[in-house]
């Protein structure tokens, strides 16, 4: 099939690849020249496992193209809207000003019988109103001129998770279409195909190893979305006010999440007490949901969400509490090392990071503060210039006083107490993951600091 992905970030651009790697034509458009030069070199723009290889495999078909321009979507049968949705700055809503924009300069080139299908996380009752502005349009597209059947909107949200972008698209756990055509009104036209019968050919491939596919409607579909991060985030959150309490009575936090997490109705993954959660999503959508939840009348449903918010955000500054601590009460002049820059692992991505907001923090209260990460100082630099950042782990630590682990990449995991001993004065750490054997630590002369730990 011939397909556009409109928007090339984190999520357009592995889904643009991950399609052409289905065997289908892909062009993937953003407004964005520098990115969309980079894609068609076959650089990658953003650190993510896996997907350079597949880019450049695609490429090399012929099937997979980058442009600047919205001409080159007017062959194809599918067009995917992958545009950024972030936090308004005034008042937490999603700001919706891209998916408008990307849906008003797709209009005039889609041909009949198109299907426009999002895949950006947006508000509920979001698809409905493009469903209403592409249909109001149709008519006026010069080159139709109102000809043929009227192109449709279709939401299919998408649950990868950075770090396992590429598994994620080609292999989901679930696939959702949200569709306007689930009782077709007009039985009058039965050659034509509806929505979810053209996303099933899309995703054929991947529907053929039995992948569960929910069809339902535009708002369910934008709501699956939204609620499945609004619960993740409400589960860290969860286990992060376990910490709290933990740490009011020298309780052990992760000894406890082990111990409930044996609950199959519980489960043990996303349990671990820490710095929180953050990046381009949770934070974002669980604000935006709020938001929409009160223009709707329906605030008191989830105003447990602002709480899960206020969890996360305090455990951030527990762990500039600790870093406070171990310096005697100031940082001011203290050297302080952070390790970790991204807002997981296996990312370049800083948007709404833990480990960049605790760097930030103790620079502001006069530290000096050296951060490291393998992929993202250059994404965190661009944001926040005036941080000292270290090449290597070893360059960040050779004179600190105290470490910080703030983000679980696996070098940092597989620290010990004697390899760091070696690259630094420091004998504090503060394990904001709780990923160190804290017995280890302590057994070798460290001062060990975990939260939600004795
Ligand atoms: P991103 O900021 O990395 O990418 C967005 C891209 O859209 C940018 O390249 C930007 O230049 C481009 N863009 C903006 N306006 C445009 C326009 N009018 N026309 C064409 N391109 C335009 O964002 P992202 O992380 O890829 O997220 C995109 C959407 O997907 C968001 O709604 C997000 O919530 C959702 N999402 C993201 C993830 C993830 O892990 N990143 C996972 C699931 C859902």
């Amino acid at each position: 099939m011939r397909l556009t992905v409109i928007g090339t970030g984190y999520l357009g651009a592995v889904h643009a690849a991950a399609m052409a790697k289905l065997g289908h034509e892909v062009v993937g458009i953003d407004v964005d020249t520098a990115k969309v030069a980079k894609l068609n070199a076959g650089e990658e723009p953003f650190h993510e496992p896996g997907f350079p290889e597949v880019l450049r495999e695609q490429l090399a078909t012929g099937r997979l193209r980058f442009s600047t321009d919205f001409a080159d979507a007017a062959d194809a049968d599918v067009h995917f809207v992958a545009v950024g949705t972030p936090q308004r700055k005034t008042d937490g809503r999603a700001d919706l000003t891209y998916v408008d924009a990307a849906f008003m300069a797709l209009t005039p080139y889609l041909k009949p019988g198109a299907l426009v299908v999002g895949k950006s996380t947006v508000p509920v009752g979001t698809a409905a109103r493009l469903a209403e502005v592409v249909a109001a349009r149709w008519p006026l597209v010069a080159t139709h001129a109102g000809g043929g059947e009227a192109p449709r909107v279709a939401w299919n949200p998408e649950f990868l998770r950075e770090g396992f972008a590429v598994k994620d698209t080609l292999e989901p756990d679930r696939l959702v279409y949200g569709v306007a055509d689930l009782e077709p009104a007009d039985a009058s036209s039965p050659s034509s195909r509806s929505a979810s019968e053209i996303l099933d050919e899309v995703y054929a491939q991947i529907l053929q190893r039995d992948t569960p596919r929910i069809v339902t409607d535009l708002a369910t579909a934008e709501l699956v979305k939204v609620s499945a991060n609004a619960f993740l985030a409400t589960k860290i959150s969860f286990i992060n006010a376990m910490a709290e309490i933990a740490e009011a009575t020298g309780a052990d936090v992760t000894t406890l999440a082990d111990a409930i997490g044996f609950d199959s109705r519980i489960g043990r993954k996303f349990l671990n007490a820490g710095a929180g959660f953050g990046g381009g999503c949770l934070p974002k959508d669980i604000r935006a949901f709020t938001a929409r939840a009160e223009e709707l009348g329906r605030g008191d449903s989830v105003a447990f969400l602002k709480e899960v918010d206020a969890i996360n955000l305090r455990r951030r500054e527990r762990v500039v509490q600790l870093a406070l601590e171990s310096c005697g009460g100031t940082v001011y002049q203290h050297h302080v090392a952070v390790l970790g820059l991204a807002f997981k692992p296996d990312s370049d991505d800083v948007r709404d990071s833990p480990a960049l907001d605790v760097a930030v923090r103790l620079n502001g209260l006069g530290g000096h503060v050296c951060a490291t990460d393998p992929q993202a100082i250059e994404t965190a630099r661009r944001l926040h210039p005036q941080l000292d950042y270290a090449p290597t782990l070893a360059a960040a630590v050779a004179e600190a006083e105290v470490v910080i682990l703030v983000t679980e990449w696996a070098e940092y995991k597989a620290l010990t107490p004697e390899s760091l001993a070696a690259l630094t004065p420091a004998r504090t750490i503060i394990d904001a993951r709780n990923v160190l054997d804290a017995a280890a630590w302590r057994g070798a002369g460290w001062t060990y600091r975990g939260l939600g730990r004795p």
